[in-house]
């Protein structure tokens, strides 16, 4: 392979001390930029915060030629421009907001190599005329930002990145090609490596595990109060509330405002101008909570938001770490909230029946909203969980989040209840829903467990001492942890995986962190 450009990491380090004032490269950083000054294609998932824009814009600095990067929002294009302006890196933007003759003389500048970065906005690589024009450019590398967009799996389809490749092939030399998101499932990876036709990329899954966050998930309380309690606690300091729909953001704006908490709103029902003086208000801590559906966030940098309070249980986990992530992007710890009722599942269902057509796809939406769910039920650490599922891998508990720290969980061998659960679930012929094995299991004797004749079963009344939302837990917290599935669809249904075999086998046995046997309730508590 004929390198086109020579240079070390020891050159790359100086560049990020001179320029941006930082003492070393994040490790993820490290890796990627390695490889991408190795002359690899490079496929970086990182997730939002984790610094990616370095990892193209100092290989760009240290190659010959102009760096060309698709970038999919306009704003966020000219805060990357400005920013590389402030340190003293010539670097131009392409997009809709300027005239023909302005984008010429970008181009020509261009040619006469006066950048170092170009940024472009796909929509541009529609025209074939604007593609001519790049074909005179020395391009060493072709940075695609938000690469998910080219995957219909992801949840940002932008068909002009399929025209990527196009691009790549005006161009008079092949480029490398560098490709970045934070979007880390399969599917979306090998539709990246696939319509972006990386040639034997080297794929990097780093920084999902944000040291500095605090995770939590609260369950079964009230969330207005849950909420208000946590504001009043962290009176000087903001943060993020996020909401699933825009009148529950506007009726929490309210409610907040009428407890005297200088909040602001943000969604997608707004005029533009409203939301830009929303999130100036915000920035400039003139409000101090920042009320607002998922349309808020894409591009805002503001770096001491301290803590992130998801008010619903969004529709997968992508969508909760981006949003969680905007908490604590300088480092100091933070708090992320997650505040779950099982109503939330029902919204997302819903969501999904409408939005979504194809079967195909809506199943694997589904799948995320299950993995989803999980979150909210793992007794393990939260953290963990977190970077398992966008593919990397931690050694430790993080020991800061709810799971880890809460007094009222302890270590538990529940074999026997899972075995229990799990028979059950068998001699139910594994066509049954959850609350129906709960009943079941419960020895209840409501209609439908009588007709259908589940008095009769072996497992009936197994579990009697317990409560059925005890038993729903526990269920819960077993298909978390992948003993059991739930199909998808309007009425889900139970079944064993290999993992409860063992388990039915007497081979594996089933230790979780579990909610200790609740004690008698608090003295305050009991009605006199
Ligand atoms: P992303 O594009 O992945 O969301 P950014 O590139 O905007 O993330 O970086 C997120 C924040 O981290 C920025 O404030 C950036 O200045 C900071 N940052 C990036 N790399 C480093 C580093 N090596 N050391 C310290 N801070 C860094």
């Amino acid at each position: 392979k004929e390198p086109v450009f020579s240079a070390t990491m020891e050159e790359a380090r100086e560049l990020l001390r001179k320029y941006y004032g930082y003492p070393d490269f994040r490790e993820g950083q490290k890796k990627v930029i390695a490889s991408i000054l190795n002359g690899n294609d490079t496929l970086g998932i990182m997730p939002t915060g984790g610094g990616k824009s370095i990892c193209y814009q100092i290989p760009a600095m240290l190659m010959s030629g102009t760096t060309i990067v698709i970038s999919p929002l306009i704003s966020l294009m000219k805060d990357q421009v400005d920013g590389l302006d402030s340190i003293g890196v010539p670097a131009a933007y392409i997009n809709s907001s300027l005239s023909y003759a302005q984008v010429e003389l970008r181009i020509r500048k261009a040619e006469r190599g006066e950048y170092k970065l170009l940024y472009v906005a796909p929509e541009r690589l529609e025209s074939e005329r604007f593609l001519e024009l790049l074909s005179n450019l020395v391009v060493p590398m072709v940075a695609v930002d938000e690469a998910h967009c080219v995957s219909q799996w992801g949840h940002d389809f932008r068909p002009s990145y399929m025209r990527i490749n196009q691009l790549v092939a005006h161009l008079p030399e092949r480029p490398l090609l560098g490709a970045f998101t934070a979007t880390a499932t399969d599917q979306v990876r090998e539709d990246i490596v696939r319509h972006l036709k990386l040639r034997e990329p080297q794929v990097f899954v780093t920084g999902f595990a944000r040291e500095n966050l605090s995770f939590s998930v609260v369950k079964g309380e009230n969330k207005r109060d849950v909420l208000m309690r946590y504001i009043r606690e962290h009176a000087e300091e903001a943060g993020i509330v996020y909401a699933a729909t825009r009148k529950e953001v506007d009726q929490l704006c309210e409610f907040l405002r009428r407890q005297g908490v200088a909040a602001g709103r943000y969604h997608a029902g707004m005029t533009d101008k409203e939301r830009a003086e929303a999130q100036e208000q915000f920035l400039y801590d003139e409000v101090r909570v920042m009320v607002a559906s998922n349309a808020f966030g894409m591009g805002i940098d503001k770096s001491n938001v301290r803590y992130v309070i998801h008010f619903n249980m969004p529709k997968n986990m992508e969508a909760y770490y981006q949003e969680a992530g905007r908490a604590g992007r300088d480092g100091e710890p933070s708090d992320c909230l997650l505040l779950f009722s099982p109503q939330d599942i029902h919204i997302q269902k819903f969501l999904i029946e409408q939005s979504v057509g194809d079967p195909e796809r809506q199943s694997q939406e589904y799948r995320k909203l299950q993995q989803m769910a999980d979150y909210c039920h793992t007794p393990q650490c939260l953290q963990r969980y977190i970077v398992r599922y966008f593919g990397g891998d931690t050694a430790e508990d993080c020991g800061q989040c709810s799971n880890c720290v809460s007094p009222d969980l302890e270590l538990t061998d529940i074999t026997l209840e899972a075995q229990q659960i799990f028979s059950c679930v068998r001699r139910m012929r594994e066509r049954f829903g959850m609350t129906l094995v709960a009943s079941v299991l419960k020895g209840s004797r409501n209609k439908k467990v009588l007709e259908l004749g589940f008095d009769s079963l072996s497992t009936y009344g197994l579990m009697k001492s317990r409560t059925e939302k005890d038993i729903i837990d526990l269920i819960q917290l077993l298909i978390a942890e992948g003993y059991l599935q739930l199909t998808e669809g309007k009425y889900p249904v139970l079944k064993l995986t290999a993992k409860a075999s063992g388990v039915l086998a007497g081979a594996d046995r089933v230790v979780q962190r579990v909610r200790k046997k609740s004690a008698a309730p608090a003295v305050k508590d009991v009605e006199t």
